[in-house]
């Protein structure tokens, strides 16, 4: 399998989904992420780099700029061609309903980018079109609501190389960070009855509502 999170910044793979991709990782699936903002050579860059390897997965920057993020013409190219180059099964990005701007927008890139894949596809060949998921934010606290996962990855097994990948990203509030996602994979957790859980929410894109992938 080969799977794809589609971030907009370099730490959101790490406190979103990291302890699944490490999972998926572990197993022999392909993982990639792909942070929409920053370069290779920018300190975000290293720090995206050295939270990857410790979660065996591929990385690549697409160079945007923070809180600036736009469903535009430039981002859905460039979005669009990793993905052509990756060709992903699953795909793991942010909550439609996000409360970050930058979020919000990569699930609009994410969408627009696969539309345009569409466009002279026959039936049979969009069956190959990749599942969608979206991750957890902030507190869980979107624009409309709370954030309602349908599925929940147990990552309690993982917990320590997904805390280790956060905690490449040097430069960032890790402690608040840390505190924030240890409390929301506990309060998913509980639902499992396995003490750490991350959440996602299948996205039925384009009436796919029959979900047989399971994350986990
Ligand atoms: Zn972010």
């Amino acid at each position: 399998m080969r799977l794809m999170a589609v971030m907009a910044h370099p730490d959101d793979a790490e406190i979103w989904c990291g302890g699944t991709l490490t999972l998926h990782a572990e197993k022999g699936d392909t993982v990639r992420i792909c942070s929409l903002s920053y370069t290779e050579d920018s300190n975000r860059g290293r720090e995206a780099r050295e939270g990857a390897k410790r979660m065996r997965c591929e990385v690549e920057l697409l160079g945007l700029k923070d809180t600036f993020i736009r469903d535009n013409e430039e981002a859905v190219k460039q979005l669009k061609k990793s993905m052509d180059s990756f060709q992903p099964d699953i795909i793991i990005t942010h909550w439609f309903d996000d409360i970050h701007p930058d979020h919000e927008a990569t699930f609009r890139v994410l969408r627009r980018a696969l539309v345009c894949g569409f466009l002279g596809k026959s039936i049979d060949e969009l069956k190959t079109t990749p599942r969608i998921f979206c991750c957890d934010t902030y507190g869980s606290i979107g624009i409309h609501g709370t954030f309602k996962p349908d599925q929940l990855v147990d990552v309690k097994n993982v917990w320590g190389k997904k805390k280790s990948a956060i905690q490449a990203h040097e430069s960032q509030p890790l402690s608040f960070y840390l505190d924030m996602i240890e409390r929301q994979c506990i309060a998913h957790g509980r639902a499992t009855g396995t003490g750490f859980a991350e959440g996602f929410l299948y996205v039925p894109l384009f009436g796919r509502v029959n979900n047989s992938v399971n994350l986990g």
